[in-house]
């Protein structure tokens, strides 16, 4: 019989996040009993009552207690507090050849061609593994797949193959970096400590919020920021997506499945998505299932945890950005009926970690990186430390660039070791006796 505590994990179909639960758990070696609730009412009301009220999977239980969904779990294993209460020991040194700093497609891209040159990569996965492809259902864009391939099945396929080459892979998220001497050291929020001679920071970057009232205490009783997460949940209410990107475009066409109407809330006019989603919408307006506001904005979230979402305040203005004119007389404010919201505007990087070095940043966290032989642009002002896929791109952000840029990051950074270690070895020859 295991030693360790009861877990149960109630999980959904297509769901990304409790995909990441279960390989947390399975990934630390715990047993845990799966509960699916899709197309099983009793146990999703069961999983609702037990967890306070929630509509998301997944919702993860220790010895009965309730943890939370993704989220909640994902944070108290930073901090190792999950490991203390599933009596797992932490707390390791270890040295390493390269570290790659996140496990989404620039991170696995560059864990294989660093693994096929033998630099041992450790991937450390961060608090999304497999990143923001682990969300998207359908990538139509990825050369090579002329179906298209969904998002999880791209990202397991790399992962796959950059672990065949020999790269290692763990759960686990960096607190901070120390470049003051060599090798750098690389402190876990579990208080592992890792050094290494290089390192590639791939952590990509995580949904914004727009920081309005009813955003946080909803967060997971119908405000969400994963429609493929969550929509189901939801089935036979309007929806409210806002963004005007292809995030927003893409998840307003899948939530049309389920909702009784999807309402597209954007900020002003134009739409920033490619030509194909837009397209796509448009179909989906004409067919009644969409209806796109524009010029408009969310100021607040009405709702309890109990009743979910009911009714949403928005403001809209002819010219667009409609909170910064608010005292404007073409202003106007009404409110929506809705019963789920989600959130598609953006991201920003994940780059914390990295404050305090000298690697240099621009607005908002994107790295600052230069350099390398055919444009390379992987290495950031710190000899060592190189940069790769959404924490450095704030303009393309495709799937391709990223594997692309983790790619050149491997090879600069293979580059790098290389010199460092002809350079070692040249100092420890012993100086040549001059002859008399
Ligand atoms: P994005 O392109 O940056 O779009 C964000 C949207 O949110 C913009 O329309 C922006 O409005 C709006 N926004 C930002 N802050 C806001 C706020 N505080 N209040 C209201 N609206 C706000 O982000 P994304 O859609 O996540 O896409 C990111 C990248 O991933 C893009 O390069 C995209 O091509 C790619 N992507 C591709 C796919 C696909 O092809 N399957 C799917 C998802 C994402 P403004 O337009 O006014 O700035």
């Amino acid at each position: 019989m295991s030693d360790h505590p009861r877990v149960e994990i109630y999980t959904k179909n297509d769901c990304p996040y409790c995909e990441k639960a279960k390989e947390l758990f399975d990934a630390k070696g715990i047993d845990y009993e799966l509960y699916n609730v899709s197309e099983d009412e009793e146990l999703f009301e069961e999983m609702v009552e037990r967890a306070e009220g929630r509509k998301t999977a997944p919702e993860v239980f220790v010895d009965d207690e309730l943890l939370g969904g993704w989220d909640e779990t994902s944070a108290l294993d930073e901090t190792g507090e999950l490991d203390e209460r599933l009596g797992i020991e932490s707390e390791s040194e270890e040295h390493r050849r390269l570290i790659v700093a996140g496990s989404g497609i620039a991170g696995l891209t560059a864990a294989i061609y660093a693994a096929r040159s033998n630099n041992e990569p450790l991937v450390i996965e961060g608090t999304e593994p497999g990143g923001q492809l682990t969300l998207t259902t359908d990538v139509a864009n990825y050369p090579g797949f002329p179906e298209g391939i969904s998002g999880p099945e791209l990202i397991n396929n790399m992962k796959e193959q950059a672990t065949q080459f020999g790269a290692d892979v763990i759960n686990g998220v960096i607190e901070a970096v120390d470049d003051s001497a060599r090798p750098y050291e690389v402190r876990m929020k579990d208080g592992d400590v890792y050094t290494t001679d290089a390192l590639i920071a791939a952590s990509g970057a995580s949904a914004r919020t727009l920081g309005i009232p009813g955003e946080d205490e909803m967060m997971g009783y119908g405000v969400s920021t994963c429609a493929t997460c969550d929509g189901a949940f939801f089935r036979g209410e309007e929806m409210v997506v806002v963004g005007g990107g292809d995030a927003a475009m893409e998840e307003a066409n899948f939530l049309t499945k389920f909702a009784e109407k999807v309402y597209l809330i954007h900020r002003r006019e134009e739409f920033r998505a490619e030509d194909y989603w837009i397209d796509r919408i448009e179909e989906q307006v004409e067919e009644g299932n969409v209806e796109i506001l524009r010029n408009t904005e969310v100021t607040e979230i009405h709702g309890t945890p109990e009743a979910g979402v009911e009714t949403v305040s928005l403001v809209t203005h002819p010219e667009g950005h409609p909170t910064a004119k608010l005292d404007d007389p073409e202003t106007e404010e009404y409110d929506l009926d809705a019963g789920a919201f989600f959130i598609a505007i953006g991201h920003t990087p994940n780059t914390e970690y990295l404050d305090g070095t000298g690697v240099e940043m621009a607005a908002e966290g994107y790295l600052k990186t230069r350099g390398g032989k055919g444009g390379g642009q992987t290495k950031t002002a710190v000899p060592g430390i190189f940069g790769a896929g959404d924490v450095v791109d704030y303009h393309y952000q495709q799937a391709v660039t990223a594997a692309g840029m983790g790619c050149k990051a491997a090879i600069d950074a293979d580059e790098f070791l290389e010199d460092e270690q002809r350079s070692a070895s040249a100092a420890a020859e012993p100086a040549v006796a001059e002859s008399d």
